[in-house]
């Protein structure tokens, strides 16, 4: 179910969501899609087998305690409806799939976003890359955000402040 403003409700995000002990483990793919449409290639960019759907327009489910945190179904989603979670220390971070140019850059401090779009925090740029083998097909770039650990399951993307 998906309210009518397009935002996952509490219990879908429940639903899905990874538990405190896996987030912290290491980082773990979670997804926020909650619509009978027919799509898979989550379930086969996953090369362990992580991500299942019943039938082509069921909802993914991700086994958590099988994911090893790849990031190949966060790039494959077309979706950008996969994400990867971590908690380390005394930060978060969030790897999320990212369409846009210019690229920003490891560093710069962003706004992060919550699934509304209002600012819920400063992050900061970790990481931006692609996968080897899947940039070719999905040419999708990946960014991952440190952000503040109580913030890894609200923020869902970023606003640049600078544009280069
Ligand atoms: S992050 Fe990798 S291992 Fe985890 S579900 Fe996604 S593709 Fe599978
Ligand atoms: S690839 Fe993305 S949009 Fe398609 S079913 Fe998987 S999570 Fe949903």
């Amino acid at each position: 179910m998906i309210d009518i403003d397009g935002v996952p409700t509490e219990r879908d995000l429940k639903n899905s969501a990874p538990s405190e002990d896996r987030i912290r483990r290491k980082p773990v793919a979670l997804h926020e899609c909650y619509q009978d449409i027919p799509c898979d290639p989550c379930v086969y960019s996953c090369p362990v087998n992580a991500i299942t759907m019943k039938t082509l327009i069921s909802i993914p489910e991700i086994n958590h305690e099988k994911c090893t945190g790849c990031s190949a179904c966060v790039a494959a989603c077309p979706g950008i409806a996969i994400f990867m979670v971590e908690k380390k220390d005394e930060d978060g971070f969030v790897t999320l799939a990212y369409e846009f140019v210019p690229l920003p850059a490891v560093g710069e401090l962003v706004d992060g976003l919550d699934r509304r779009g209002c600012i819920v925090c400063e992050a900061s740029v970790s990481r931006v890359f692609s996968l080897p083998g899947i940039e070719k097909k999905t040419k999708t770039t990946l960014v991952r955000l440190r952000v503040p650990p109580e913030k890894v399951m609200e923020v869902r993307f970023f606003r640049r402040r600078v544009q280069a």
